[in-house]
């Protein structure tokens, strides 16, 4: 499956990738007129460290959904099928990376793609896409 990931050892916190996100996804695909509601985040612990909130296309959420909105494509990125959500948030719920975010305009959560483009813009190669295998889905 196609899975954004991030090296924290290279990564200086400057948020270039959030920034990418934000203007590229975003805005012009999920439709959010807010500069935080990037797909990943990155944050500044304070302490020299960081931690991010970022997809990992674990699929959790699919098996959660009541609705069967959520699936895998065919590179393995968790994708949500816009007709199907019924607005229940389960998945928000569920997911242990708190990786969803929402345009209020919206019944249907958004998350990251693997589209890729925050890779491109990070100065220190600090992301990357990767192909592994899908994870087994947990029981629920
Ligand atoms: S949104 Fe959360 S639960 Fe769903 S695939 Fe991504 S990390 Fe896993
Ligand atoms: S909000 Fe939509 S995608 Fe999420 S669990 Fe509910 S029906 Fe499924
Ligand atoms: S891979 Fe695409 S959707 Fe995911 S965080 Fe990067 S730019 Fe945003």
């Amino acid at each position: 499956m196609r899975q954004l990931r991030i090296d924290l050892t290279k990564c200086n916190h400057g948020r270039d990738c959030a920034h990418e996100c934000e203007t590229a996804c975003a805005t012009k695909v999920f439709k959010v007129d807010d500069p935080k509601m990037a797909a990943l985040h990155i944050r500044d612990n304070g302490d020299g460290t960081g931690s991010t909130i970022l997809c990992d296309q674990c699929g959790d959420c699919v098996v959660v959904c009541p609705a069967e909105a959520l699936k895998r494509n065919k590179l393995g990125v968790v994708m949500i099928n816009k007709s199907l959500c019924v607005g229940c948030y389960m998945c928000i719920g569920f997911c242990e990376k708190d990786a969803f975010e929402r345009n209020p305009d919206w019944v249907e959560p958004y998350k990251c793609t693997s589209c890729g483009i925050c890779v491109k813009a990070c100065p220190h190669a600090a992301l990357e896409i990767v192909d592994v295998p899908e994870p087994a889905y947990r029981i629920v």
